[in-house]
């Protein structure tokens, strides 16, 4: 939204500034700095502070702050979120980029760096964002594949692949349903981990699609399946990145007992300092 200099109403003119000062404490930081970026275009909101306002531009302001104040998540207010400094385009019904899946990404480019990797798959892909990330930032040839079981979601990560220019073949499947034929080399995976308990406690995770998120009474359910089905197309010393809550450690380490195949790589940790995902290695 561009803010034209002759719109704007001489009589009552508020400063952009003005209208973020006060509004401050109503936003999130991070998501009033996202906000004033996307709006105003700028790389940077706070240079628009001497901005005037008009009352189309202030309506809308207000509009959007309402929504916010009830409770929508501002990705889905803007239709857009970043990502690992990328910007990944959404609707309503598909699962909102999180910042602590960027380590996740850091991880994986990391293995591709350093390993014989070239085929990957990123499974449950949401806006496609794992993917996307990888290939925009990769150093060498890759053919990724990602996949979601979710329709709304791949219309949004076809979008993203044509607003990133991208390569990342999308394709429509339940977790490895549509990959029976063929064999990665490493897979990365932010799937469903919301447990019964925090998703009754957390309302704000309503408005996302719960099929994204919840993932049965421990919220291990589609994890485990990953662990034992992702055996079964990675190549011998093929690599699983995969993301998880933060208090699951020690449970998905009971689940990998029963596997003597899987060799685990690293424990890592987001940038909040929480446990947030392991790396495996298949023997
Ligand atoms: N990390 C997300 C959250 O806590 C959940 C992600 C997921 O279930 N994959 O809201």
């Amino acid at each position: 939204m561009y803010i034209e200099a002759d719109s704007v109403r001489k009589k009552k003119e508020i400063k952009l500034g003005a209208w973020v000062r006060s509004n401050r404490p109503v936003f999130a930081r991070r998501d009033l700095n996202f906000l004033l970026r996307t709006l105003f275009d700028k790389d940077s909101g706070y240079a628009l502070f001497d901005e005037v306002l008009d009352f189309r531009a202030l309506g809308y302001l207000e509009k959007l702050k309402e929504l916010y104040i009830e409770g929508l998540p501002l990705a889905y207010i803007l239709g857009k979120e970043e990502f690992f400094g990328l910007i990944f385009l959404l609707k309503r019904g598909v699962f909102i980029p999180r910042c602590d899946t960027e380590v996740v990404v850091e991880r994986a480019l990391e293995l591709i760096h350093r390993e014989e990797i070239y085929y990957v798959l990123d499974l449950c892909c949401g806006t496609g964002c794992i993917s996307i990330a990888i290939d925009k930032t990769k150093e060498k040839r890759l053919k990724i594949f990602a996949s979601d079981i979710s329709q709304k979601a791949l219309q949004s990560s076809s979008v993203n692949k044509r607003s990133h220019k991208s390569s990342v073949n999308f394709i429509q499947s339940n977790l490895l349903s549509a990959f029976k034929d063929r064999i990665f080399d490493l897979i990365v995976s932010n799937p469903p981990y919301i447990e019964e308990n925090y998703f009754k406690d957390n309302h704000f995770l309503r408005y996302e699609p719960q099929e994204a998120l919840r993932a049965g009474e421990d919220g291990l359910s589609f994890i485990k399946n990953i662990i034992s089905d992702a055996r079964l197309i990675l190549k011998k010393n093929g690599f699983l990145v995969i993301e998880m809550g933060f208090a699951q450690k020690d449970s998905i380490e009971r689940v990998l007992c029963d596997y003597e195949d899987w060799q685990v790589i690293e424990w890592f940790r987001d940038y909040s300092g929480n446990w947030r995902g392991v790396i495996l290695k298949l023997g």
